[in-house]
C-alpha cells in the first residue's frame, strides 16, 4: 500500500518497509529456528530477567565515557579469540583491559569480529598487538582449532604476539562445558567489576563488534550466536589465574539477589505508606 501510495504521489521510496522483507515462509523459518529469539524481534515479548544468564549486564553498560582520555596505557590487556567454525559463522576478538584496581572493561571500538582465514585472523591480531601489547591472547583449542594454535605459536619469527598465545581447550566441545564460569560473570556484573565504556551512545540497530557482543550478553543464552559472549569468557579466564580472584571478597549471587530483594520491599513499603 505504502510502494502505491508513494507512487501516486511520485515519491521516490529509500528503502522497503521491514514487512516486505519477511514474506510468510521467512518468518517461519526464524521461528522454528530460535522460537524465543523470534518472540522477542517479532512479537515484541521482551526477556524476563529470569530468562537471562547475565541480568545485570546491562548495567555495567556506561555511556559519555571516552576511554581514550583514561590513562589506557597503564592498564593490563588479555584478549579473548573465539574461532569460528562449521557451526559458528564469526569469529571473535575481544580485548579486556584490567585496570590496576582489578576491573575489567570492555571498551569501545576495541573488539573485533569477522568471517577470517587463519592469515587474514593473524593480520587483524597483529593490529590488536600493535595497539594494545596484550599480556596474553588466549584462544579456543578444541579439535580442529588446535592446529590454528599451534600454527601461531610456530610462527615467533613472523608474529610478534605468538609467543603470548594460548590455547584454552573447554573440554568437550559442547554447550554445556563450554558454559563452565559463566555464571560467575554474572556475580561480577552486580557487582561492577566490569564497565563497557562507550564515548557515545551508538544507534540501537548499531552492527559494530562492540555493540553485537554488548546484543549477544544481554540475551545470552537466547541469541542465535554467542561467539562474542565466549571470546571475553576466555580473557576472564586468564584474568583470574593472573591475578587471582578479580574481586576476592565477592558476595555470592543469592546475597545480591536477596539485598535487591529487600530493596525492592522496601520500596513497595514506602510507595504503600505515600498512598
Ligand atoms: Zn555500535
Amino acid at each position: 500500500m505504502i510502494e502505491r501510495l508513494a507512487e501516486r504521489r511520485g515519491l521516490e521510496i529509500q528503502s522497503l518497509p521491514l514487512w516486505s522483507r519477511f514474506p510468510r515462509e521467512k518468518l517461519l523459518d526464524r521461528k522454528g529456528a530460535n522460537e524465543r529469539a523470534y518472540r522477542r524481534g517479532f512479537e515484541l515479548d521482551a526477556y524476563s530477567d529470569d530468562e537471562r544468564f547475565f541480568p545485570s549486564f546491562e548495567s555495567c553498560v556506561e555511556v559519555g565515557v571516552d576511554w581514550r582520555s583514561l590513562p589506557w596505557t597503564e592498564w593490563e590487556f588479555v584478549v579473548g579469540v573465539d574461532l569460528a567454525s562449521t557451526k559458528r559463522p564469526g569469529t571473535f576478538i575481544v580485548p579486556v583491559a584490567v585496570t590496576p584496581e582489578n576491573r575489567c572493561l570492555i571498551l569501545e571500538g576495541l573488539p573485533r569480529c569477522g568471517s577470517w582465514s587463519t592469515k587474514q585472523l593473524a593480520d587483524e591480531l597483529d593490529k590488536v598487538d600493535h595497539e594494545l601489547s596484550p599480556v596474553s591472547i588466549v584462544v579456543e583449542s578444541n579439535g580442529v582449532q588446535d592446529a590454528i594454535v599451534e600454527g601461531f605459536k610456530q610462527e615467533q619469527d613472523r608474529f610478534s604476539w605468538a609467543s603470548r598465545v594460548e590455547g584454552k581447550n573447554t573440554g568437550r566441545a559442547d554447550k554445556v562445558d563450554r558454559e563452565v564460569g559463566l555464571p560467575s560473570m554474572e556475580v561480577e556484573f552486580a557487582n561492577h567489576a566490569w564497565s563497557i565504556l562507550y564515548a557515545k551512545r551508538h544507534p540501537i540497530d548499531c552492527v559494530c563488534a562492540t555493540c553485537v557482543l554488548v546484543d549477544q550478553f544481554k540475551v545470552y543464552p537466547h541469541g542465535d550466536l554467542t561467539d562474542g559472549v565466549m571470546a571475553t569468557s576466555f580473557a576472564r579466564w586468564k584474568i583470574t589465574t593472573l591475578g587471582g580472584q578479580l574481586l576476592p571478597d565477592l558476595p555470592s549471587i543469592d546475597d545480591v539477589k536477596r539485598v535487591a530483594d529487600e530493596e525492592r520491599e522496601a520500596f513497595a513499603a514506602a510507595l504503600k505508606e505515600l498512598q
